[in-house]
């Protein structure tokens, strides 16, 4: 891994969007979508049109929540997300978006305002209807105690996990801030994403057609490496401890 080509890609930059994905909580122990112990292979997922449509599934839904969130409150954030803490903090425009789910970079200490959870987050949920937002506890429970999940106070809606589920639409108020970033930004950093899943493999090309830098840090190939300026194929964690011990950016 070229670091000292990295750190000149920053240092060239005045400001940097980073787009995380699953790579990034592997080394916290959170497989990622496609290895052998793929998330999605012991949380087979609930179709959006499913929850909607049976109770059955939204209790199911409900429960691998409470697993994940289980599992979650566990685990803590690597050296990976204090790395995209330390990149976030040289300039005042520099944003995260992430298509994790799991809460860890607001763990690491990145604050609510610099991350576009374009994914959501399993780690609240919200009325489909009226978007109000609401803490997991109370559904949680009724899911424990085998009682009915409760609706929405404020409409009567039905409420699911804030994670976009597979057949949901996206906020299209975080896309748009997402290709908004990628497009103003002189540099794109990717970290941990295979950049297969739509629509974010988008944002690498929408910075590359604005004239923007991309670099890409993932364990293996991805479709962009022949576009982007610098690749570093290898495990984030490597990267991040190397930067973060010679203080380089400090
Ligand atoms: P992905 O699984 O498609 O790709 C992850 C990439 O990270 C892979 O190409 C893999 O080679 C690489 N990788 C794994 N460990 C790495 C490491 N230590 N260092 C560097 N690279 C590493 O993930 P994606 O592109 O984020 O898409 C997955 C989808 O599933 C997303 O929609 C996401 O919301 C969801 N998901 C989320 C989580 C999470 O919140 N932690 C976990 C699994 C899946
Ligand atoms: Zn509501």
């Amino acid at each position: 891994m070229d670091i000292d080509a990295f750190i000149d890609e920053i240092k060239k930059a005045t400001s940097i969007s980073i787009l995380t994905g699953a790579g990034i909580s592997t080394a916290s122990g959170i497989p990622d979508f496609r290895g052998d112990d793929g998330f999605w292979k012991t949380n087979k997922p609930i179709y959006f049109k499913e929850f909607i449509h049976s109770e059955k599934k939204r209790i199911e839904s409900w429960k691998n929540n409470i697993a994940l969130t289980k599992k979650l409150s566990e685990i803590t954030f690597n050296t990976g997300h204090t790395l995209v803490n330390k990149i976030l903090s040289l300039y005042r425009d520099n944003i995260l978006i992430t298509q994790n789910i799991d809460g860890l970079h607001h763990k690491a200490g990145t604050k609510t305002e610099k991350i576009i959870e374009i994914h959501g987050t399993a780690l609240r949920a919200n009325c489909l209807e009226c978007k109000k937002i609401f803490e997991l506890q109370r559904f949680h429970t009724a899911i424990k105690f085998n009682k009915p999940v409760p609706d929405c106070d404020a409409c009567s809606g039905l409420v699911k996990v804030a994670t976009i589920s597979f057949g949901q639409s996206m906020d299209p108020l975080k896309m748009q801030k997402a290709v908004h970033a990628v497009s103003q930004t002189d540099l794109l950093i990717v970290l941990g994403s295979s950049l297969v899943v739509q629509p974010v493999a988008g944002l690498p090309r929408i910075a590359l057609e604005n004239g923007k830098r991309l670099v890409i840090c993932n364990k293996e190939p991805t479709p962009f490496d022949i576009h982007a300026n610098l690749v570093m194929n290898g495990n984030i964690e490597d990267l991040a401890n190397k930067i973060l011990l010679s203080h380089v950016l400090d």
